[in-house]
């Protein structure tokens, strides 16, 4: 069995704070790296055990988000940017895993929840439906066919998750108070449950629907800045729909990954 991680830095236990912690000059950011690599490797731990025979990792953190000293020996490590969708996401994999996730922009209580860029967007639609990384990367990876069989991060990014595969298997790693506080699991507790839940989503794979949203794909980006509309609206395939949204279309989520 072949196995995808997309992972990401906002979802991590003891992690609830852009400023300090997540970007790229945060005080605090060279910790969190290493919070989420041990907690990956432990999940990599659990994904093993249950029977998988190759494990990729993709870093999804715009500025990285992990400490390549700690990661797990057996990992294939997709790293570096630019990073084109869908990274070498293909048919042959057998599950998606999103790991330290974060719910979409404007979520309550929803621990550093944003849609791709905190600093620039303030929702995404696709085909008419809010939607953030959570819905947007399990419906890419069912475009291959591939399910998505667990999450990890704050309880309102789980609960976003279970709106798309009701059984998915989960680590809730802290539950959210508000956007920069929650109540966290120990790092600790956290890995011990990643391992867990990694073995235990590899042994129920096949009881997984598959999440897929159906062609054509229209997905509307309302951005903070209008200056930032006027620049995108600039390149072909872009539609401007007010002041600050934008939209594009195509028969694909790779399509529209790529440009949005
Ligand atoms: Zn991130």
């Amino acid at each position: 069995m072949k196995v995808f991680i997309l992972g990401d830095l906002e979802g991590t236990a003891g992690v609830v704070d852009f400023q300090r912690q997540t970007y790229s000059d945060a005080k605090y950011y060279e910790q969190s790296k290493r919070l989420a690599t041990l907690e990956i490797s432990a999940l990599i731990d659990g994904i093993l055990e249950g029977g998988a025979s190759e494990v990729w990792f993709l870093d999804g953190h715009g500025p990285g988000g992990v400490d390549y000293e700690l990661m797990h020996s057996e990992a294939k490590m997709v790293i570096g940017r630019p990073l084109v969708a869908p990274w070498g996401l293909d048919e042959s994999f057998d599950a998606l895993f999103l790991y330290g996730h974060h719910s979409m922009a404007n979520t309550e209580r929803g621990v550093l929840c944003h849609s791709w860029n905190s600093r620039a967007i303030a929702n995404c639609w696709l085909n008419g439906d809010l939607i953030g990384e959570i819905g947007f990367n399990a419906a890419l990876a069912g475009s291959f066919g591939v399910p998505t069989v667990f999450i990890s991060g704050d309880d309102t990014a789980v609960t976003e998750m279970r709106g798309y595969v009701p059984n998915v298997t989960t680590v809730e790693t802290k539950i959210g108070l508000s956007q920069t506080s929650a109540v966290s699991l120990s790092p600790l507790k956290s890995r011990q449950l990643h391992q867990e839940a990694g073995r235990e989503a590899v042994e129920k794979v096949s009881e997984i629907q598959l999440f897929s949203i159906a062609p054509p794909y229209e997905f509307v980006t309302e951005l903070l800045d209008v200056d930032s509309v006027s620049l995108k609206a600039k390149q072909a395939d872009v539609e401007r729909v007010d002041t600050h949204k934008f939209k594009i279309c195509s028969d694909t989520l790779v399509g529209i990954a790529q440009r949005r």
